[in-house]
């Protein structure tokens, strides 16, 4: 739009060599505010005469440049404590319309990290900016208390102790610990200016919390969903428990591998005629020889081609595909095809187990593959969850000879009582003195660990409780979907309803709900809620009945699952009850707990049980991606067992918080950061800010450097605050505020300036979009406020009579700048925002805390809604030329700006006032200048400016020429004037400050 095509021609008639200012004055804006040096500096200062220096407006503020963060900030805490503010806000937005993010529950083991700040951050300022946009926003922060992690710990504390304790007893133990760790993190969020229900948070461990547990469980168990059966789960041997899919995670382990030959026992004729009279086996390929001993069957492809080996006088059958391999690794030698045939050839037929007196089956599965092994799978339906599915389909024997902590039972005195691990080369040996093993070999591979012990875990055939992805979904509930409807099916029906944040969060999810098994819900442990279910004596089946359930429901309710280990069960069983399936009438407890993710899966349901006016379902969860197999998974599962649809219209993910390298933060890496340290060194205010300053759909980095750069943004922003509240101080906005038709144009300008700034902050707060306000934010501060407009309106403040209209019309746009910004920024700089808050004029009806207040309208910031109406940005034509005029003037000053910064170089001249400029330029860009002559001095912080309309139009550039300004340097404003001398009452002043000073006598 406007070529450089500038010129200086510096005309000095005479250099004047200014003594360098020295940055020691008591109090600056360095940077920001240049000019101000001027004034404080007392050599500078000193030659305004003293008298005059009286009349210069400097500004005034007890709002420190220091922030004093870690002091200070304790301080507010202790207000908003004291006044109740959470309760408050909730008084103040009572009647509004809801908007709820459900908390997922952090784990009470330890202390915060940067990780769960992160989280509990974008939460907060979620909160916060639905209720400054006039939600009901409630925030009620959950405790996830129970599981193994815990248990774990007080294990250790306990040690042997353990074994004389009654459960109760280690489950007050494992209270204390999870309530210890709830208060710290209570006090760290707190402490980083989270809001919400602290006093009354949820906790997986209360009483009420429990109840909804057990009842969310009785509506699955009621509708069906819920059976007890012996299957193949994850074991951790260590931890001696079973585990969920969601508690495997897959680490390198390394194997033994063997080939083994089982020897065919029905005649091979009926194969292949071809294999008449042979010797015939096949062989298998297995990286866990322990199962061996609960080997029941060898599986093959129904439809893969198998091949018969013939090699050293015996006949091998294996996979076609994979025979080049077997015969190279069990040194087949000049192996002879004798026969091809499908795998279902193998059906049914005999073979001897290679140490154990045993049958084994030939079965046939789908899952058998082609790219390792042998293709022939040996099948141990007590170790494998496709064994156990084969072994139900060819009713094989599930039962586990292994116990809870890896020790073979009941096998051969070679391998009996061996940890499962341990046996293995005792068993390879054994199929070596048979004569079964053909090859052995290691391998390393990926294999499932436990992911609270990271020990390799094992698959265990036990009785478990399950709920059933497969049942049917009762009654046809929730509107949506068909009556064919599976828990599974109208899962994934209704995941596609929900608002994914980022969108990949829907396929995520349906992959896992699509592909998982039905989900084992028991664990045998002690610290978690009771599955409280009566079994008979006699034959261990469980009793259903729905007034039962509610009366231990109650009880939970009441007196806490505790309740369970202490109560009898013929106090909750009447007499005369009988079982259903063998008419027993004696009754035991059950003495598994749940699934912890079944517990915070319920916590929606614990929260509107508590809150029964919160709507359901809630408007959002935000947790890490790691949740999608656990919390956001659970929680949508026990949603559609107890109301058919999920719990969130919306979920939003967070990325992770790493190092600069993308390393993982950690003690033991030397690259933690810790908020809380973070907070008691550089304020929680940092710890937000940077919250605010990254993508956190990303992964996001996280280190002691980029604090300190927050840091140091942060006094930016500061002294954008320290600007605003230290030139209102004799500003009364009921008395004094001028209204927008009569404020000057620069002032409407920036006011225009301003409302666009909210409403491009509004938006982002809708997106949730935190980092494009913190750069917007930086932005406005930096290079609209305090390089143009803060700048450009020194001259005005400082220098105009104390009420001139001029000034006044300043102090209005600052003041409503600062008014929207302190708003704007409250729930990201929630600490600053109150400080802030404290300071700015106080008017009629204003609220006590920021945190109170409603976002500011357009209205709001222009001043009133009537004569405004048409005058937001880009609301009209007359706006539109405006806003384009002064695009127009910006470019130009920045070019003047450069030019006398070269100038300055130059040693033409030292501060700006010191020059004239001549501006030469062509229409269109003339007409605007013309347009606002008087007020280019002003906008160019120099003494005068001459405009000069060059030939052409549209095409030529702006000239700009540099030099000295005519007349005598103003002892009161530093501006040069050619009037300096002409009022001979105040001689060593211009016109302009003659005029006020005159005024000033007068009044
Ligand atoms: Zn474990
Ligand atoms: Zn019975
Ligand atoms: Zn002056």
């Amino acid at each position: 739009m406007l070529p450089a095509n500038l010129s200086i021609q510096p005309r000095l008639v005479r250099f004047l060599r200014l003594r360098q200012l020295s940055d020691a004055v008591a109090w600056t804006f360095r940077v920001l505010l240049p000019i101000m040096k001027g004034f404080n500096h007392l050599g500078e200062a000193n030659r305004v005469p003293l008298e005059l220096k009286a009349t210069i407006n400097l500004p005034k503020t007890a709002f420190p440049m220091k922030a004093n963060l870690p002091q200070n900030e304790p301080k507010i805490l202790a207000r908003w404590e004291q006044t109740g503010i959470y309760e408050r806000i909730r008084q103040a937005r009572k009647g509004s319309p809801t908007y709820i993010l459900h908390d997922g529950p952090p784990y009470t083991s330890g202390p915060i990290h940067l990780g769960t700040a992160l989280n509990k951050c974008l939460k907060d300022f979620i909160v916060k900016s639905k209720t400054m946009a006039g939600f009901d926003a409630p925030y009620v922060p959950g405790w996830d208390c129970h599981g193994l992690p815990i248990e774990i710990k007080v294990d250790k504390e306990l040690g042997g102790k353990k074994l004389q304790m009654r459960p109760t007893d280690v489950r007050a133990e494992c209270r204390k610990y999870a309530q210890k760790f709830l208060d710290l993190q209570r006090q760290q969020f707190k402490r980083i200016g989270v809001f919400g229900r602290f006093d009354r948070p949820y906790a997986t461990m209360n009483p009420q919390y429990e109840s909804v547990v057990l009842s969310t469980f009785f509506s699955f168990y009621e509708n069906g969903f819920v059976y007890k059966g012996l299957r193949a789960v994850y074991w951790c041997m260590h931890d001696e428990t079973a585990l969920a899919e969601a508690e495997v995670e897959y680490e390198d382990h390394t194997s033994p591998t063997v080939w083994v030959k089982y020897a065919l026992l029905d005649d091979p004729a009926k194969i292949d005629p071809a294999l008449a009279g042979k010797k015939v086996s096949t062989i298998i390929w297995t990286t866990t020889p322990w199962t061996l001993p609960a080997s029941m069957a060898v599986a093959f492809h129904p439809d893969e081609d198998y091949v018969a080996l013939e090699a050293g006088g015996e006949v091998y059958i294996v996979a076609s595909k994979l025979a080049g391999d077997v015969a190279e690794k069990c040194k087949l030698e000049d192996p002879r095809e004798l026969a091809h045939f499908p795998g279902r050839k193998m059906e049914r037929l005999n073979f001897q187990h290679p140490f154990l007196d045993r049958k084994i089956l030939g079965v046939l599965a789908d899952y058998v593959t082609m790219d390792t092994g042998t293709g022939v799978v040996h099948t141990a339906p007590s170790h494998g969850a496709e064994d156990f599915a084969t072994g139900v389909k060819y009713g094989l024997d599930a039962t586990s000879h292994v116990d809870e902590k890896g020790i073979l039972r009941d096998g051969l005195p070679e391998y009996n009582g061996q940890y499962v691990f341990k046996a293995n080369p005792i068993i390879i040996e054994l199929l070596r003195k048979h004569g079964a093993l053909l090859h052995s070999d290691k391998l390393v591979h990926s294999y499932p660990h436990c992911w609270r012990c990271h020990n390799p875990v094992i698959f265990r055939a036990t009785e478990q409780w399950f709920i059933s992805m497969e049942t049917p979904m009762p009654g046809g509930a929730g509107g949506r979907g068909s009556e064919k409807d599976t828990l599974r099916t109208r899962t994934l029906e209704e995941i596609k309803h929900v608002k994914w944040d980022p969108s990949w969060g829907e396929e995520r999810l349906s992959n896992m709900i699509a592909t998982r098994p039905d989900w084992c819900i028991s664990r045998q442990r002690v610290w978690g809620v009771p599955i409280a279910v009566f079994l008979c004596e006699s034959c261990g089946k469980p009793l259903n009945d729905s007034a039962i359930n509610r009366k231990v429901v109650e009880l939970f309710a009441r007196s806490g699952a505790d309740s369970w280990f202490t109560t009898e069960p013929d106090t909750i069983v009447e007499e005369g009850m009988k079982c259903p399936h063998c008419a027993g009438t004696k009754f035991e407890k059950e003495t598994d707990i749940f699934d912890v993710w079944l517990e915070s899966g319920a916590s929606y349901l614990a929260l509107i049980a508590d809150e029964p006016a919160y709507p359901w379902p809630s408007d959002l969860y935000l947790e890490g991606g790691d949740q999608y197999r656990g919390w956001f998974q659970s929680s949508l599962l026990c949603a559609m067992g107890t109301h058919a649809t999920p719990p969130y219209k919306g979920v939003v993910t967070p990325g992770w918080t790493l190092d600069e390298k993308g390393q993982a933060l950690s003690k033991s890496r030397g690259n933690d950061v810790d908020p809380v340290d973070i907070a008691s060194r550089l304020g929680g205010e940092v710890v937000r800010l940077w919250v605010a300053s990254v993508d956190f759909r990303e992964d996001v980095v996280g280190s002691e450097a980029l604090m300190h750069r927050i840091a140091e943004n942060y006094r930016k922003i500061r002294n954008t605050f320290r600007y605003v509240l230290g030139n209102l101080g004799d500003f009364n906005p009921d008395a004094d505020a001028v209204p927008f038709e009569s404020m000057e144009a620069l002032d409407q300008y920036m006011m225009r300036q301003t409302c666009a700034f909210a409403a491009d902050v509004r938006s982002s707060y809708d997106e949730f979009a935190f980092h494009k306000i913190y750069h917007r934010l930086n932005h406005f501060c930096i290079v609209d406020l305090s390089a143009f407009y803060f700048d450009i309106l020194k001259d005005r403040l400082y220098i105009s009579a104390p009420k001139s209209p001029g000034r006044r019309s300043a102090q209005t746009a600052i003041w409503r700048i600062g008014e929207t910004l302190v708003r704007l920024l409250a729930p990201i700089m929630s600490f600053t925002s109150e400080e802030v808050w404290d300071y700015l004029p106080k008017t009629a009806g204003r609220a006590e805390s920021v945190h109170l207040a409603l976002f500011p309208t357009a209205a709001e910031i222009l001043g009133d809604a009537k004569t405004i109406a048409g005058a937001t940005p880009g609301a009209g034509s007359a706006d539109d030329k405006t806003g384009e005029d002064w695009t127009t003037l910006r470019i130009v000053r920045d070019e003047v700006l450069k030019v006398l910064e070269d100038a300055r170089n130059n040693k033409l001249i030292g501060t700006g006032l010191e020059a004239q400029v001549t501006v030469a330029a062509a229409d269109p860009v003339y007409s605007v200048l013309l347009r606002h002559a008087s007020q280019l001095r002003y906008l160019f912080i120099i003494s005068a400016v001459n405009l000069v309309q060059a030939a052409g139009n549209g095409t030529g550039g702006v000239r700009v020429e540099v030099k000295k300004a005519d007349g005598l340097k103003c002892e009161r404003c530093w501006n040069y004037s050619t009037h300096v001398g002409e009022d001979k009452k105040y001689p060593t002043v211009c016109e302009r400050c003659s005029a006020v000073l005159e005024e000033l006598e007068a009044s």
